[in-house]
């Protein structure tokens, strides 16, 4: 439909301008153009999608399974057809790379195909004779109403944490995706009209504070989903929480590596460097702080200021370009004043990504690699969420001293060890307070079939998103216990 640049929603089966009165502009970050404008408010639209929700669940709910995750199969099909315009729509309204925006899709895809197998994962369990002729049985049933609120840095994988799982559980769904990068889930809901799922079970609202508060607050809506950022987390959590909801909320990140002298230190740089300077560092399971022990210190310092001045970055539309912008304006603002504030803390700069100017895209948040070496380990610096493509270097002596700077860290989403000794890999795995753990690799992104477990300020709630996690998250469990006399005394 044409709606002046404005981005509509998707509700009961049909798009819909949305009654916003206010829009913010979808900025290409490689660029500075705008792409298309995004609603700010939403309140009123999410109560029309809630109303569509509330009205097809009971039909979908009685949907067997099997038929459910047709649609979900269909679903698949149609992503691997449109991969290519996918990612270059995210490659677009992002900034990260092609080659970036591909492996997010490949992860949603996984997420639909473990979702296929919700006949099986949804199962309950029973027991015949818990006492003489009764039995009892545990069967799981979905909630109802659930939503999920989610962030600009993977616009279609974050969402696929969540939205195959619910609805083929049972449930109906409402998605409300980040409006710096609304044009990627528009896309995927042009794929959603053409798998004639019945009108209300999936709907996309756009928006901002009014739409995700109004999901918080209003009664019929059973279950949240967030990702993001932890201040807005926390609020999610507590508030929809205090509203009777189910919620699961993940937070940011600070995620650290701690490099042993005997890792093999080609490997190890390639692997730290992809994942620091990788999606310009914003991604959620981005090392920021790689902790060199010993003799590592020297061979990985040199080797990574030499690795990350390789990256080649451009807009990330371009197959030549390695690295692309930061989301905004004030994200590079932002990282620029850290990358200051590391330098006035003590760190010297070994590598400056400050300033930089891509040729022909002087208008772009351009951030090149930026190395800090020696960054004080209490410092601001140190503790802070970056999210950019910054990597902070602090040296330890020992692989205790490095557990013990990893675990003053507030955040808990990932942490990985580099090393050739089982002895250190095992003690690290077993010590260190992180969720995702990676021994010798970057990013420790659990897959599909496996839960996504931050720790600390990086997640609240309980049940995490993916896999078996989420189809307890998307189910209510009943046990039923019952007797029938007749059929007990009844003699064959
Ligand atoms: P964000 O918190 O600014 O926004 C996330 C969502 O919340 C968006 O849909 C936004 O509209 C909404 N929102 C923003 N402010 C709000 C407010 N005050 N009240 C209600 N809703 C609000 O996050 P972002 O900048 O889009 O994403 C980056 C952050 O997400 C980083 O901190 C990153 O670490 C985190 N992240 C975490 C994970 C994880 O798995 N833990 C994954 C991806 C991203």
């Amino acid at each position: 439909m044409t709606t002046n640049g404005r981005v509509p929603n998707f509700i009961n089966g049909q798009w819909q301008n949305p009654a916003a009165q206010e829009f913010s502009d979808v900025i290409n970050p490689a660029t500075g153009e705008s792409l298309a404008q995004a609603p700010l408010g939403g309140d009123e639209d999410v109560a029309a999608a809630v109303e569509s929700a509330a009205a097809a669940f009971p039909e979908w709910r009685s949907t067997p399974p099997e038929e459910r995750i047709q649609y979900l199969f269909r679903l698949k099909r149609l992503f691997e057809d449109h991969r290519e315009e996918l990612a270059r729509l995210i490659a677009t309204e992002n900034g990260k790379t092609l080659a970036e925006a591909r492996a997010e899709l490949q992860r949603a895809i996984e997420n639909i195909e473990v979702a296929c197998g919700i006949p099986l994962m949804m199962q309950g369990y029973n027991l015949e004779d818990v006492a003489r002729g009764i039995d009892e049985m545990m069967i799981r049933q979905p909630l109802g109403v659930v939503a999920a609120i989610t962030p600009f840095n993977f616009p279609v994988m974050v969402p696929f944490w969540f939205i195959p799982y619910g609805i083929a559980c049972g449930n109906t769904f409402i998605v409300k995706p980040s409006e710096k990068v609304p044009l990627a889930m528009r896309k995927v809901f042009e794929l959603v009209e053409q798998l004639g799922l019945p009108p209300g079970v999936l709907n996309l609202v756009n928006g901002a504070k009014p739409a995700v508060d109004a999901l918080l607050d209003h009664p019929a809506v059973r279950a949240i989903s967030f990702v993001g950022s932890t201040p807005v987390a926390k609020y999610i959590y507590s508030r929809a929480s205090a509203n009777g909801k189910r919620v699961q909320c993940q937070g940011g990140a600070k995620n650290h590596v701690v490099i042993l002298p005997d890792a093999d230190m080609e490997t190890t740089t390639q692997v730290v460097s992809d994942s620091a300077f990788g999606c310009a560092g914003q991604r959620c399971l981005a090392v920021s702080v790689a902790i060199t022990v010993g003799e590592a210190r020297n061979t990985f310092r040199d080797a990574i200021a030499d690795s990350a001045n390789s990256i080649v970055v451009g807009p990330g539309i371009e197959e030549s370009s390695q690295m692309g912008p930061v989301i905004t304006r004030d994200s590079k603002t932002r990282v620029e004043k850290l990358i200051d504030q590391g330098a006035s803390e003590g760190a010297s700069v070994l590598l400056d990504g400050r300033r930089t100017k891509i040729p022909n895209y002087e208008r772009g948040n351009f951030v090149k690699p930026t190395v800090l070496d020696n960054v004080p380990p209490g410092g601001e610096l140190s503790k802070t969420e970056i999210f950019g493509p910054v990597l902070s270097l602090i040296p330890a002596e020992t692989i205790e001293e490095a557990l013990n700077i990893l675990s003053q860290s507030l955040y808990g989403n990932a942490a990985s060890i580099f090393t050739t000794s089982g002895a250190a890999a095992r003690k690290f795995r077993y010590e260190v307070g992180a969720g995702n753990v990676g021994i010798n690799i970057g990013v420790a992104a659990p897959m599909a079939y496996f839960p996504f477990s931050g720790w600390k300020d990086s997640f609240f709630g309980v049940l995490h998103s993916q896999g078996r996690d989420a189809v307890e998250f998307y189910t209510e469990k009943k046990v039923v216990i019952e007797r029938w006399p007749k059929y007990w005394s009844r003699k064959f």
